[in-house]
């Protein structure tokens, strides 16, 4: 087999065997295939796609690249969730615990932030004490315990991913649907779950700015499921605006706590998120057979603080101090040296927001990295006072940014006011979700 036939055959149209993509990702893996050759492939995929059967091919193969982790001893049946990335967006601190507190079994991991999105280690390292990496045997002792478990990526989970991403972060070949739901599901494959909800997000903050691209990439990724034996349910959801109110990580962590202390009104979109991705996982943990029933259990452990236990819990086992997990415990981690408002410089009505610059805001203030390296700092970021389609008076505050280092306060002044359009009449306001594939 020659690699550059499988490149001729995409450029032509023609369909990869299951034996050429095998070919390919261990070739590329063991380095025998190199870097200009798998981008001349990859950008011929870009452009001429690939059909479900090789995109579930590709995922299959990816995710066999390196280890795998094996859940099958654990009782029950495993679900995972993934969003697609955005800001202010805190669903699995608790979506995974409330899942486990009516019963279910979340084993999962999860990534770090990087630019202007956050990532739940970092969010959980916000609390003192915390370690987020865990040997898989540690791991799967502590879901056996408490049914939930949340830690960081360990040792060579699809190197494959790894080394294809880098390089099309370089080559102009992230847009790939098929491409980027091999990279989501290959991980979501070798991480062992048995059942897996998929929150796809559109919009300004998110990967997929298009709701057509975002449902086709959730109609994949749920047909993908499929071949591959694996129980997909896909939820499109907004990132024209931040989910949560709160952007930076105790501050993210402490409304994950407000949710689950019952302190967030009915119809919030970070709530009401979290309990669609929660039904559908426990619908797929044949624990409700109804979405009706699965929203009043969830409701039930919220109500009891019973979501709020396991979190505390998992808290705990992760070597974390859970006495934290309190509203005040949580106001005590987000303490800063200076609250600076940003105020409407004219009355009208917020018509629309960048979320990415809403992130990036929060990133220069410290709550994320620019590069691998960057430190973060885990109290400040920003809190929004208003969502698209409020009203706001001249003078008045729609965020408030939470500042430890002062040398990029101006920036992020500056970033806000461009994230944020005031005009004078209000415009549509974009749903919160687009649709659920399953
Ligand atoms: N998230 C991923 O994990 N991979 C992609 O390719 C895009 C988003
Ligand atoms: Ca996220």
């Amino acid at each position: 087999m020659r690699m550059v036939d499988c490149i001729d055959k995409k450029v032509n149209h023609e369909e990869l065997t299951h034996e050429e993509i095998q070919y390919i990702v261990s070739g590329f893996v063991s380095g025998d295939i190199p870097d200009y050759q798998m981008s001349a492939l990859m950008m011929a995929i870009v452009l001429n796609d690939m059909n479900e059967r090789e995109a579930a091919d590709l995922t299959l193969c990816m995710a066999l690249s390196g280890d795998t982790v094996d859940l099958s001893d654990l009782p029950g049946i495993k679900v995972d969730k993934h969003s697609s990335g955005g800001v202010g967006d805190t669903t699995t601190l608790v979506v995974a615990p409330l899942v486990a507190a009516c019963g279910g079994t979340v084993a999962k991991m999860s990534g770090r932030g990087l630019a202007f999105s956050g990532g739940t280690l970092d969010k959980l390292e916000s609390i003192p004490g915390v370690n987020v990496a865990q040997t898989i045997p540690h791991f799967k002792d502590i879901v056996r315990k408490i049914g939930v478990c949340v830690i960081g990526q360990t040792g060579n989970l699809v190197p494959a991913d790894k080394k294809m991403y880098a390089l099309r972060d370089v080559t102009g070949t992230v847009q790939s649907v098929p491409l980027i739901a091999a990279s989501i599901m290959s991980k979501k494959l070798a991480a062992g779950s048995d059942a897996i909800v998929l929150d796809v997000k559109v919009g300004s903050g998110a990967f997929m700015k298009t709701v057509e691209d975002a449902k086709r990439l959730a109609e994949l990724m749920v047909k993908m499921g499929k071949h591959l034996k694996r129980e997909v349910v896909a939820v499109v959801t907004d990132m024209n605006q931040p989910l949560g109110l709160s952007v930076g990580n105790a501050l993210e962590f402490r409304e994950a706590v407000q949710l689950l202390s019952g302190q967030l009104p009915a119809g919030d979109p970070l709530l009401e998120v979290c309990l669609l991705l929660s039904t559908h996982m426990l619908l797929l943990s044949k624990l409700a057979t109804t979405e009706e029933e699965a929203r009043a259990m969830l409701q039930h452990a919220i109500a009891n603080g019973a979501g709020l236990n396991k979190l505390r819990a998992m808290i705990h086992e992760l070597g974390g101090d859970e006495t934290y997990l309190t509203l005040e415990g949580m106001d005590s981690l987000c303490k800063v040296k200076r609250l600076v408002p940003i105020a409407a410089q004219e009355a009208g009505y917020i018509v629309s927001m960048q979320a990415e610059l809403i992130g990036r805001a929060a990133q220069v203030l410290g709550a994320g990295r620019a590069t691998k390296e960057d430190t973060i700092d885990p109290a400040v970021g920003l809190i929004m006072h208003k969502r698209v389609g409020d009203k706001v008076e001249k003078g008045e505050a729609f965020c408030t940014l939470y500042v430890n280092d002062e040398a990029n306060l101006e920036d992020a002044i500056a970033t806000m006011r461009e994230a944020v359009f005031i005009g004078k009449k209000p415009d549509s306001v974009a749903p919160m979700v687009y649709g659920v594939i399953r």
